[in-house]
């Protein structure tokens, strides 16, 4: 019986508020059709007065990637990543791309699935060759596989830099990830190295000793790159500062609240810090243990109103809060308890979320981008093969090539041959050769 009343209960609003609304909807509709008559014919869209129903809205509030030019001294950054280790399709894992004015563009961390997302604003990857990562957990390099083997084959002309911090000991330092990367993608090394340049696919590796506080490890053409330790699950963990034009960002990596942070924030123009999810959220929504739940969000990451606390001590211009997984479930909680110690200018960080960083202004925005780009050439040419690099296929799996299958293709090859003007470089007859011998 209990169960029926509440049954009717619920219904009977239900129905009260659909005759209600079916009725206002009308009246709204009526209201609305001689509105249109007697107002003026313009509206304001979300970016601005529309002021002709031919014409844009005059302020956009999403970024179209390749439409804008930075100007000289102004800075642009893009989350590509800004969610957690597990996958989700709608949050990478942590990586920032930072643009300045001079064309330069930098990566800082390249999390899991995050290259997606720099694929997706259509910068040639010849401007993408340089990664500053801010430790060595996979959530902040997982996507380098991704970057190293498709920047080799979509137009990186030189080897991928690398920019990351040392750790207690040798085997626990960038040098060592990256030599043991390298051997870990050894047969796609080896096997591109044959056929394309090989030079795109060597990493140029930078170590620097973590431990050392407001250290330069990149200055070059008015950029200024320096690290600081960050205090998170093992020795190595780095922040870093990015100066150009006067102007500053701060990216904390994954860090507890920590001094150095503190000390070297104070007025920075940028701020983007970690910021977990409540400990309830890791309970009720990641699976976490309650033994764990307040240690990963509390003990060796930073809570929301930690954040908050490090905000309102150095006082960016505009706080970044990201490495949680962004959505209505979860976004007002961690929101409402940085605000319980911060009430500054703060974005809650989601993928494709840009800042426009200038003197005057900090602006976001959302990137708006095809889910199907492809990379786009730039200016750069690719090294020439190398002569003399061993052929990773062996003869007896040559032998297993069926010619009716390359026969079948020859008619299109022929034009495309033509076309491009190939006929010196015609690799058919040696193959066709072989095979005869083979036979
Ligand atoms: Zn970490
Ligand atoms: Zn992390």
């Amino acid at each position: 019986m209990a169960q029926r009343s509440h049954i009717h209960s619920s219904l009977r609003p239900t129905l009260l508020i659909f005759l209600l609304g079916a009725t206002f909807g009308a009246l709204a509709f009526w209201l609305s059709s001689i509105y249109s008559l007697t107002t003026i014919p313009s509206a304001e869209a979300a970016g601005g007065e529309v002021t002709s129903p031919t014409g844009t809205a005059p302020d956009r509030y999403v970024y179209y990637p390749g439409t804008e030019a930075l100007s000289k001294d102004e800075i642009r950054v893009v989350a590509c990543g800004t969610g957690m280790p597990a996958a989700r399709r709608g949050q990478a894992a942590s990586c920032f791309l930072i643009e300045v004015g001079n064309g330069d563009k930098f990566l800082f961390d390249i999390g899991t699935g995050s290259m997606a997302n720099v694929a997706s604003l259509m910068i040639p990857y010849q401007y993408l060759d340089k990664v500053f990562l801010s430790h060595l957990h996979t959530d902040h390099m997982g996507d380098l596989l991704s970057l190293w083997a498709g920047g080799w084959t979509a137009g990186r002309p030189n080897a991928l830099r690398i920019w990351g911090p040392s750790g207690a000991d040798p085997e626990m330092g960038t040098a060592y990830a990256m030599e043991h990367f390298l051997k870990f993608v050894n047969w796609d090394k080896v096997t591109r190295e044959y056929k394309i340049s090989p030079i795109p696919g060597q990493l140029d590796v930078t170590e620097f000793d973590y431990a050392v506080v407001d250290q330069v490890v990149y200055q070059h053409n008015g950029v200024t790159i320096r690290s600081y330790p960050a205090v998170h699950a093992g020795d190595g963990p780095v922040s870093y500062k990015l100066e150009y034009a006067g102007l500053s960002v701060f990216f904390s990596g994954d860090t507890v609240p920590n001094r150095w942070f503190i000390e070297h924030g104070k007025d920075v123009d940028l701020a983007i810090h970690e910021s977990m999810h409540t400990p309830e959220q890791f309970v009720r929504l990641y699976n976490q243990p309650p033994q764990l739940g307040w240690r990963t969000c509390c003990e060796f990451h930073t809570s929301p109103q930690a954040f908050g606390k490090i905000m309102s001590t150095i006082q960016p211009r505009h706080a970044v809060a990201f490495h949680f997984f962004n959505e209505p479930d979860t976004r007002y909680q961690i929101y409402q308890s940085i605000r319980e110690t911060y009430d500054g200018p703060l974005s809650m960080a989601t993928d494709m979320m840009v800042w426009n960083v200038t003197k005057d202004d900090i602006v976001e925005r959302m990137a708006v981008s095809t889910d199907d780009a492809w990379s786009v050439p730039g200016t750069a040419q690719q090294p020439p093969p190398e002569k003399g690099q061993p052929n990773p296929l062996s003869e007896s799996m040559n032998a297993g090539r069926w010619r009716p299958g390359f026969e079948a293709q020859d008619p299109a090859l022929d034009k495309y041959m033509e076309k491009h003007n190939l006929q010196k470089e015609d690799w058919r007859p040696g193959m066709y050769e072989q095979m005869q011998q083979e036979e």
